[in-house]
């Protein structure tokens, strides 16, 4: 095993910028206080120079990348932050806000891949990590960057964003890990228990205004105007340069191998704009030599990429999103719209859509072969078999589903379906626990008939 050190927080500034993503030409530091483009308004990227990474050799970042999975050395234990010289290499040691997000488990859903017909089939759980959404694989980077701005100087005093579910939980914990304060706006009465409590449990500041998300959101923006208060919100491009590691690990943990396809769900656009950027960073530094194929999936209740897909992306389609179980992704305006089409036609990517009854559906039927799936994923599942019927995913494909959330999370989705009280859903595979009296041969009648001996 090759030597785990190699800390080198050097300042490799001018090699790690933020850039527009429409072409124009500044570079911005990423421990400035910015967000868009200020010549044109685009969303900004952080862009890694190639030539100072190609010092090392395909073969000596994997060796690197592989002796530091899943050890407790400080920051490497991360699967965010082992990857540093990839995410954001000018941070110091001590400003890493990190617990050891990543390193996920990739696993082969051997039962339910055999029953739709694809037995290469794979699940990355990334719902397993501390707030249980991948959610998580951004916010390290962007409370660790916001640490270092502070412990530098800066004006920030806190970060701040909108959200009803997993962004704002994976900020409420980093921030509160940090000891930095967190503002969560949420629109009052419209948010569940299970949605506030994260933030809540962390001590975050939780505004509940008297609107809707959309309001919610012109608010945050306003108070972030001043520089004071760090926005987190999804065109904060820093949280994708946590989210991009997710491909690379999938590709690790294949043993540097690039599966067929790859699918996700999709509503602001980000996850998979994150995934695309991993996977061209491992290109062009000659460690794989193939893009998989990526596959966004929408709930048909929030469809625009899907709608734009169908006309070419011709033109960005936007909508009011109508209300889906699959509630993280319940997006009509998507931030990271232009990143996704180049994810989707670099990769000669597709766009499916699924029904709530069809979403519902899928992961009931995941969790019959031992899963315990969110309705995203569920999103995702059926989009597979979509594809998998229609033969665009072939048989012999090697098959990554993103896991986005723990099922946990989304209890209600859970106990709806098998009371079958779910809006649009026929609950096929309910599974109600039956009430007997506490009389053995009633029992045992019971049990005789389920196991039909
Ligand atoms: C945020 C989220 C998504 C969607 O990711 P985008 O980057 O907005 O496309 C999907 N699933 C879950 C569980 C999420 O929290
Ligand atoms: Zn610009």
């Amino acid at each position: 095993m090759s030597s785990v050190v190699e800390s080198k927080p050097e300042t490799d500034q001018q090699n790690v910028y933020f850039r527009c993503i429409a072409g124009c030409t500044a570079k911005h530091s990423i421990f400035d206080v910015i967000y868009t483009c200020p010549s044109c308004g685009s969303l900004l990227e952080v862009h890694h120079e190639r030539e100072p990474l190609k010092r090392k050799n395909a073969y000596q970042w994997q060796q690197l990348f592989d002796s530091r999975a899943s050890t407790s050395i400080w920051p490497y234990g991360s699967g965010v932050w082992g990857l540093r010289e990839w995410v954001i290499p000018s941070l110091a040691d001590e400003n890493v806000v990190s617990m050891f997000e990543g390193n996920t488990n990739l696993f082969w859903a051997e039962r339910l891949g055999k029953q739709l017909g694809i037995p290469d089939l794979w699940i990355k759980l990334c719902g397993n990590s501390h707030t249980g959404s991948f959610k998580d694989l951004g916010m390290t980077v962007l409370v660790s960057v916001v640490k270092q701005m502070m412990a530098r100087g800066s004006s920030v005093q806190a970060v701040a964003c909108a959200s009803t579910g997993d962004t704002s939980a994976a900020l409420a914990a980093y921030a509160a890990y940090a000891g930095i304060p967190a503002i969560i706006f949420l629109p009052a009465g419209k948010v569940s228990t299970a949605q506030l409590i994260q933030p809540v449990a962390n001590g975050a500041h939780v505004l509940a205004l008297d609107t809707d998300f959309d309001g919610c959101m012109k608010i945050v923006q306003e108070v972030t105007k001043d520089n004071s208060i760090y926005l987190a919100n999804s065109m904060n491009s820093l949280r994708i340069e946590g989210q991009k590691t997710v491909g690379i690990e999938i590709v690790r943990q294949f043993e540097w191998e690039v599966p067929d396809w790859i699918v996700i769900p999709v509503g602001n656009l980000g996850n998979i704009s994150a995934l695309h950027k991993g996977f061209q960073l491992m290109i062009d530094l000659g460690l794989i030599n193939r893009m998989p194929r990526l596959v966004a999936a929408q709930a048909a209740k929030a469809n625009p990429f899907y709608e734009s897909f169908k006309n070419g992306f011709k033109e960005k389609i936007t909508m009011t999103a109508q209300d889906t179980l699959a509630n993280a992704i319940r997006i009509g305006d998507p931030v990271s719209y232009d990143k996704a089409v180049k994810a989707i036609v670099e990769s000669d990517g597709i766009v499916e859509q699924a029904t709530e009854n069809e979403l519902a559906a899928a992961a009931a039927h995941a969790d019959l072969t031992g899963m315990f799936t969110c309705p995203h994923t569920g999103v995702a599942l059926a989009v597979l078999s979509k594809l998998v019927k229609k033969g665009v995913i072939k048989s012999s494909d090697k098959t990554v589903v993103i896991s986005t959330a723990h099922g946990l999370k989304f209890t209600d989705f859970k106990v709806g379906y098998h009371e079958s009280t779910l809006a649009d859903v026929t609950s096929e595979y309910a599974n109600p626990a039956v009430h007997l009296p506490a009389n053995a041969d009633a029992v045992k009648a019971e049990i005789e008939k389920r196991l039909k001996r």
